[in-house]
């Protein structure tokens, strides 16, 4: 368990950004450069358990967490990022929302068939994300070592969109 991420760095905020959700805001964890390097620290250790290749960060606030374990580990970064932002050939992915849908994108060079990819985020909720974040991986014919999350929405079961692969978080609610 964490000690520096404590529950009370991590903010509630009622009805954003619509009525019904109850926002996890992480803004106040980057305020404490202890507890970042303690998160980054700590999921980069399970990066390198499971053999991780390359750390693929999920927009937006996964490439905070997942840039540094890069760095820390010495291995490449990737980007899984929203239609549109990525200017090279790239694969995609729909998946859906709790209302509608969206798309997914990674460049086509951004992991190398086989090489063991693993997956950062700052948040678990229902995992349709980090979902789609596995399957551009494996349209790449990568693969996905392994998840790792600052938070977990236990509540929401999102591990079980997650294929039984390993899923580390630090701070569960
Ligand atoms: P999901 O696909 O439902 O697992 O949602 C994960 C993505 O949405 C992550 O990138 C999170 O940053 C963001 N997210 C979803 N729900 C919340 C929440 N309650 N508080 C903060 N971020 C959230």
């Amino acid at each position: 368990m964490p000690e520096l991420l404590a529950a009370s760095l991590i903010r509630d905020i009622p009805d954003f950004p619509k009525p019904g959700i109850l926002f996890k805001d992480i803004s106040p964890v980057l305020q404490s450069p202890a507890a970042v390097q303690e998160c980054v620290g700590l999921l980069s250790e399970d990066a390198r358990e499971h053999g991780a290749e390359v750390i693929v960060g999920i927009e937006s606030r996964g490439f905070i967490f997942g840039m540094p374990m890069a760095l820390q580990l010495g291995l490449p970064f990737a980007m899984t990022r929203k239609k549109g932002k990525l200017p090279y050939e790239t694969v995609d992915v729909e998946y859906s929302l709790e209302y509608g849908a969206a798309v997914l994108e990674m460049h086509v060079d951004a992991v190398n068939p086989g090489q063991r990819a693993y997956i950062v985020d700052d948040l678990l909720a229902t995992g349709g994300t980090a979902a789609a974040s596995a399957l551009l991986v494996e349209k790449l014919s990568a693969q996905v070592c392994g998840f790792g999350f600052a938070v977990e929405l236990g509540f929401l079961n999102g591990r079980s969109r997650l294929n039984e692969r390993p899923v580390r978080s630090l701070i569960t609610f």
